[in-house]
């Protein structure tokens, strides 16, 4: 073997690689969801949603198509946008008394996450918290008592049915907390375009920009991953081509199918990492209850301009790829700005209801974030805080470079 321990720019060319899990994509493919329960062992499956969707037919449909394939499939529902611990020891009872042996986690990120969660622990005898993503604690679960998991999205954003963690709200301490274990990956995604054409324009554009800055934060990031690097390009491509239809045309199958598989892509790609935006997204979604994609889609440029002097070379090739008309940082800055405003999404923190009233605070939170790890340039508590109350005022030139 060679000795490459002096060669730093080998001992660069390192990472962990994973994209495993089996999609069954496209219009049509829910009606596969019994043969899928069959396929994974699972006969008496507990499917997870939200309180929303719960109301929609299509779910009420699907649990009788499961009845008539004798799957006898209870219910729970009770999953808060941001969901918490409770939602999942509620889930986990509801599990243990049905004597359910699988779920089937259907919804957006929410009730993905959720659902994941509650899959995770109807096999645990310690607490949620202690399978938080830091060190090697993951290494705590009993991978043997997870229960298999078919998700469903119906939504294109946040990408959680091919992804390995579930974010979850610590109620008492205000925090989102990063659960995670390998074993969290689905056995199977049903990834079916149809289901996401019910989401309004408004959720439509905050996911879909979602999984944009998945793309391009795990672009951004530091490290060595050329497989995700490949797959989040074309991930903002296809978005780049289909999100502003998706809005406009609701029911337009071929901008749900390309936005679908985009998200899907941009949750791969960001195993390699995320960055500021995600930073500052999880606190503020923890503290204010706002819309993950929404915080993401009003926070992206002014992290761009902050960090401008490491990623301009990574941005200019974004415009390349995208053949905007002239390629530079400030062009694909000027082209992000006009696609926001293109969905009808806000320039500032503050039209969402948002003030710098707990900036230090969101600062302190931002800079211990997991995905502060991956932005490109490590920021302090203080530099967050910074770059917070210019995205509350909506001051993007304010921000430092
Ligand atoms: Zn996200």
């Amino acid at each position: 073997m060679p000795d490459t321990s002096n060669n730093s720019s080998l001992q660069q060319l390192q990472g962990n690689w994973s994209f495993p899990t089996a999609v069954s994509f496209g219009v049509g493919r829910i009606r596969q969801l019994p043969a899928a329960c069959r396929e994974e062992g699972i006969s008496k499956p507990l499917l997870v949603t939200d309180a929303g969707l719960v109301k929609l037919d299509f779910v009420s449909e699907l649990i009788v198509a499961n009845e008539q394939a004798e799957l006898n499939t209870g219910l729970f529902s009770d999953v808060k946008p941001n969901p918490s611990s409770s939602n999942v020891e509620a889930g986990v009872q509801v599990y243990q008394q049905g004597r359910h042996d699988g779920i089937i986690a259907l919804g957006g990120g929410s009730a993905l996450d959720a659902a994941k969660a509650i899959a995770l622990m109807v096999g645990q005898n310690r607490p949620l918290w202690d399978f938080e993503d830091v060190g090697d604690n993951w290494l705590r679960v009993n991978a043997d008592g997870i229960a298999p998991l078919i998700a469903i999205p119906t939504t294109a954003g946040t990408g959680s049915e091919v992804g390995r963690a579930a974010v979850i709200v610590d109620e008492s301490r205000q925090r989102k907390i990063i659960i995670f274990h390998p074993g969290m990956l689905a056995n199977r995604v049903i990834a079916d375009p149809a289901l996401t054409t019910a989401l309004p324009a408004a959720l439509t554009a905050a996911t879909g920009m979602d999984a944009f800055v998945h793309s391009l934060e795990a672009w951004c990031a530091s490290g060595y991953h050329p497989m995700a690097d490949g797959i989040a390009l074309q991930a903002m491509t296809l978005i780049s081509q289909w999100l502003p239809l998706a809005c406009s045309e609701a029911d337009n199958l071929e901008a749900r199918s390309h936005m679908l598989a985009a998200s899907m892509m941009g949750a791969v790609a960001f195993q390699k990492g995320l960055g500021a935006v995600h930073a500052l997204a999880h606190p503020l979604g923890a503290l204010y209850d706002k819309h993950h994609g929404l915080l993401n889609a009003i926070l992206l440029p002014y992290v761009l301009q902050h960090n401008k002097p490491a990623i301009e070379d990574k941005l200019i090739h974004i415009a390349r790829v995208l053949e905007l008309e002239e390629i530079s940082f400030e062009s694909f800055l000027r082209w992000i700005l006009q696609l926001r405003e293109t969905l009808h999404i806000p320039n500032d923190l503050q039209a969402i209801g948002i003030s710098t009233e707990q900036s230090k605070l969101v600062g302190e939170m931002a800079a211990v974030d997991p995905s502060a790890a991956g932005n490109p340039v490590l920021l302090s508590a203080k530099q967050y805080a910074a770059l917070f109350e210019a995205a509350v005022q909506g001051n993007l030139q304010g921000v430092s470079m």
